[in-house]
């Protein structure tokens, strides 16, 4: 519900648990956002000059306070998420270990370091370096709203540039509360501006001029903010949803291979990117498996080991791909189209799915899991890639790493779910729908900088190939040069 304070307009964000209010923030104009941007512009130049030390330590003393507060952070991302405290502290615990790693790997990473410099540029002293963009735009989604854009700005700025944070809509409280965490840790500057309100708020931030827009969310809301962020050349790194598989090979271990199923499609009721969706099981071990994830799931409750639907019409769209799983021949061996209760929803296993019905080609987000049988582990591939999605997967298998290479997506779990998110030094990030570009690890570091190039010459060439001094004898001299290198 949209108010006016004193004449700024105001929303509030609701617990999804109860409806009632857990805080009112402003809308933020894109006027507002020009100044946030301005400011952030400001700080910038001294978290850049600060250097990686000095960001390093900085950085170190933000990942405590994080860690002292962790249990009114989790109390807040619960309110606004819904989700069980415990899941909201296991959010704190992944994102503070990115903090920890994007701290103490920036300077390694993209501090100047010498590179050959080649036959050509014998007399040259090449050094390769990783400048700061500046400011970065980060948007983020409501689903883990501390765990997914913190791998965006921890890795911003740990490269050095400030942020201009927009939080979902539904999760407003949490951004606040990060960057009053952060303000804590460094009283000197104000290293995350946060920018509240709705769609448009984030469209500003596309257009504010910043060095880069990191944004996660849906794939349909990626591409406006990819068009917006295209009149002004503004680069852009995309994170959007996925459709992810998980293979149960016939070598695998089956109780592992339901848990995962189970924990990977239904813990925070479903909505997870990388959460499990489908899954194909190799038909000579179909039975037992399916066995052990009927057990499994029976025994979950909404609102005791998940809570409901953070966003209220979500439950409209895990009713549609049951119905459309039912109508087309599936059958559920767990919940069904009863268990979507309002906001809450139960947990619902369907089988024998149809391939072309929404609940396998659109991302659900929700906890239904389609289980699907297959001849063996190379189909199993083929429809696992058989989408236009390609964010993460997991395979459980004997033989799981040559499974995971051949399947298209950014991530894979050999004989586990979801395992990449808490290795900080993996990069993170889809193909396809699922977008482009990597938080997490060095190439999340790299993703928030410019490469930059610096030639030094030491000495002057006897063959002046690039000067007007340049003579048909040099040219002689270089392309026999050449042959003797290149042409044998
Ligand atoms: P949305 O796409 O609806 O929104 C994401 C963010 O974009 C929100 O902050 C939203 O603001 C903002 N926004 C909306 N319209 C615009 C616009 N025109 N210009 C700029 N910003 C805009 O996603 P959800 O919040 O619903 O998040 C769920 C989605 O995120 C799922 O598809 C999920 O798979 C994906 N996701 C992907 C992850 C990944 O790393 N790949 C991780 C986590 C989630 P507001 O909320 O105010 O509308």
């Amino acid at each position: 519900m949209t108010s006016t304070v004193a004449g700024t307009a105001t929303f509030d964000s609701l617990d999804p648990r109860t409806g009632s209010v857990v805080g009112s923030h402003p809308v933020h104009s894109a006027e507002d956002v020009a100044a946030a941007v301005s400011r952030a512009t400001e700080a910038a130049r001294w978290w850049r000059g600060i250097g990686f030390s000095g960001r390093r330590e900085r950085l170190l003393d933000w990942k405590k306070v994080l860690v002292r507060r962790l249990d009114e952070i989790a109390g807040v991302v619960a309110a606004e998420t819904g989700k069980p405290l415990d899941d909201a502290r296991l959010e704190l615990v992944l994102a503070v270990e990115h903090v920890d790693w994007a701290a103490r790997h920036a300077e390694r990473t993209l501090g100047r370091r010498r590179v050959s410099s080649g036959l050509l540029g014998a007399n040259q002293a090449a050094t390769l370096g990783y400048e700061p963009l500046g400011v970065v735009g980060v948007i983020g989604p409501w689903n883990y709203p501390v765990f997914t854009p913190m791998g965006s700005i921890a890795y911003a700025l740990a490269a050095g540039n400030t942020v201009v944070f927009k939080p979902s809509e539904l999760t407003p409280g949490v951004g606040e509360l990060l960057a009053r965490t952060l303000r804590t840790a460094v009283p000197e500057k104000t290293l995350v501006e946060v920018v509240t309100g709705f769609g448009e708020t984030g469209a500003a931030l596309c257009r504010a001029g910043v060095g880069k827009i990191a944004f996660t969310g849906s794939t349909a809301t990626g591409k406006r903010v990819m068009a917006a962020c295209a009149e002004t050349l503004t680069p852009v790194l995309i994170e959007c949803g996925g459709k992810d598989a998980l293979i149960v090979d016939a070598s695998a271990d089956l109780e592992a291979a339901a848990d995962a199923a189970v924990w990977g499609g239904m813990s925070n009721a479903g909505q997870t990117c990388v959460g499990v969706e489908r899954v194909y099981v190799v038909e000579t071990v179909a039975e037992e498996f399916l066995a052990q994830v009927v057990a499994k799931a029976r025994g979950l409750r909404a609102g005791r080991d998940f809570g409901p639907m953070t966003m209220a019409s979500q439950a409209d769209v895990v009713r549609r791909h049951v119905r459309d799983a039912l109508s087309r021949g599936g059958r559920a061996v767990v919940g069904g189209e009863d268990s979507v209760d309002g906001t809450s929803v139960g947990p619902v296993v369907i089988v024998d799915v149809p391939e072309d019905s929404c609940a396998v080609t659109e991302e659900t987000f929700g906890p239904l899991v389609v289980v699907n049988r297959v001849a063996d582990a190379a189909e199993a591939v083929r429809r696992a890639n058989a989408t236009g999605y390609g964010l993460g997967a997991s395979v459980f298998s004997k033989d799981g790493e040559r499974l995971a290479e051949s399947l298209r997506c950014g991530m894979v779990s050999v004989n586990g779910v979801l395992a990449f998110a808490g290795i900080p030094a993996l990069p993170f990030g889809g193909v396809g729908d699922s977008g482009f570009g990597r938080i997490h690890g060095a190439d999340g570091l790299r993703e928030f900088s410019r490469a930059q190039a610096i030639a030094r010459q030491r000495f002057t060439l006897p063959v002046p190939v690039t000067s007007f001094r340049r003579t048909a004898a040099h040219m002689r001299t270089m392309i026999a040069l050449v042959k003797a290198r290149h042409g044998r």
